[in-house]
């Protein structure tokens, strides 16, 4: 089955033990203490994997912001094509 649709790994998530605001607070702070939890979750790697591949725009996935995650987007299309 597709990764996409996939998503078993989401019972393993630990965010899901701490309030889902740490992840969608616009704050430094909060950022900092979301990408915490995720780099002890054991499913950050499905996380973002999945978080890369589709349209979540906002929020902390797999440890990374919406603005690392566009960035990391564009560095990735840029491998692809060359540049
Ligand atoms: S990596 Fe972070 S956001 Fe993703 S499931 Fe784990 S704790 Fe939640």
């Amino acid at each position: 089955m597709s990764a996409l649709l996939d998503q078993d790994w989401r019972a393993q998530a630990l965010c899901a033990k701490f309030d889902p605001n740490l992840f969608f607070a616009p704050g430094a702070v909060e950022h900092k203490e979301a990408k915490r939890v995720c780099r002890e979750c054991p499913v950050r790697m499905e996380c973002l994997t999945y978080a890369m591949n589709t349209p979540v725009d906002h929020g902390i996935w797999g440890g990374m912001t919406e603005r690392e995650r566009r960035r990391h987007r564009r560095q990735r299309t840029q491998l692809l094509l060359g540049a």
